[in-house]
């Protein structure tokens, strides 16, 4: 089976501006790189989503604002998180278009997805239209049970917000703490509501939290609800603004622990969809996802080198990573409590 990578130039076009941090050429840098290391499998070019597709996730109004750039300011935009920009509509289409591609293969990755804040009324975060909440929507056509997991340092707002009360999802984030960073939410508190309590699980993190502890959680929380969940395939957010350098969270991931979030993802399940995400640093962006898709179709790319000089370097902030490790225990003891009647963790 083949894994395929969506793609195509029109993603240059969701431009939102010189002095903004969501950047379209870290898309470009990723497919070079892995067009370079000769990984790409299965190549696929990217298509505009429909009006109709919008509106699995979008009010109608919502939808025509931004067709037509009036009474914007309504619904979130001409923010420094969120300006007005050229072909906004047309280049938000090709983003949400791969994703929706993603769902006729097997195995795919949509590096210009995972568009995780945008609201059904309004832009967020950079967001525009929710392709992760799309997808999900038109995957629900066909499964019946579908695993999310969002390793995106910000909380996964806009695709738990769809899903709330929705059993046959079940969203799994892992962020930075509310506390400490955009959006605010994802509290452990937050499990759903109606028929989907329980299948919203929330793991906040603190600032520093470091490669051990993220796997720690990963393999107490993430493996065995996922397991229990048994579901038919997993959507994955794979931002990389967790990442140590990046210029917009506080944590510190490595190369080697995403590494080993995507190993343990693999294992998980045999249809798999990626989609990007945040990540704002230049250099680890391409990187983290030509790692990704090298794991996605087994033929994983060696970037020890990079990710040892990474492990070195956030060693020197061992005694904030302390506080990390009791956060994350505490994390832990409250998220039992929220869902140890949904799952036996
Ligand atoms: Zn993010």
């Amino acid at each position: 089976m083949k894994t395929a990578f969506i793609y195509t130039e029109n993603f240059m076009k969701y431009d939102l501006g010189k002095n903004h941090p969501l950047k379209p050429v870290r898309l470009k840098k990723t497919y070079d790189m892995i067009v370079k290391y000769d990984l790409l499998d299965f190549y696929v070019e990217g298509k505009p989503a429909s009006e109709e597709d919008l509106s699995l996730a979008h009010s109608k109004e919502y939808i025509e604002a931004v067709k037509t750039g009036k009474d914007l300011e309504i619904y979130g935009f001409g923010t420094v998180d969120n300006p007005v920009f050229d072909n906004m509509f047309e280049s938000s289409l090709y983003y949400v278009g791969a994703s929706i591609q993603c769902a006729d293969y097997h195995r795919a990755f949509n590096i210009s997805g995972g568009l995780h804040h945008a609201k059904r009324n309004k832009a967020s975060g950079f967001c525009v239209f929710n392709d992760c909440v799309i997808l999900i929507k038109k995957l629900l056509q066909k499964y019946r049970r579908i695993g999310y997991i969002d390793i995106d340092a910000h909380h996964g707002d806009g695709v738990q917000e769809a899903f709330y009360s929705d059993p046959r999802v079940l969203f799994v984030s892992m962020h930075e703490a509310g506390k400490f960073l955009f959006p605010g939410t994802g509290d452990t508190a937050e499990i759903g509501t109606g028929e989907g309590k329980g299948t919203t699980v929330n793991i906040p993190l603190a600032p520093f939290t470091s490669d051990d502890i993220y796997l720690d959680m990963f393999e107490r929380i993430v493996i065995p609800i996922m397991e229990e969940f048994k579901p038919e395939l997993i959507v994955t957010q794979l931002g990389i603004d967790a990442h140590y350098l990046d210029p917009l969270s506080h944590l510190s991931l490595s190369l080697k622990g995403y590494r080993e979030i995507l190993i343990r993802m693999e294992k998980l399940s045999e249809r798999w969809i990626g989609l990007g995400g945040g990540g704002y640093n230049i250099e680890t962006v391409p990187r983290a996802w030509t790692l990704a898709y090298s794991i996605m179709r087994k033929k994983e790319i060696d970037f020890s080198k990079i990710w040892e000089e990474e492990v070195a370097e956030i060693k020197k902030y061992e005694s904030l990573i302390q506080n990390a490790r009791s956060f994350a225990e505490s994390t832990y003891r409250s998220l039992k409590a929220e869902i140890s009647e949904y799952f036996s963790i």
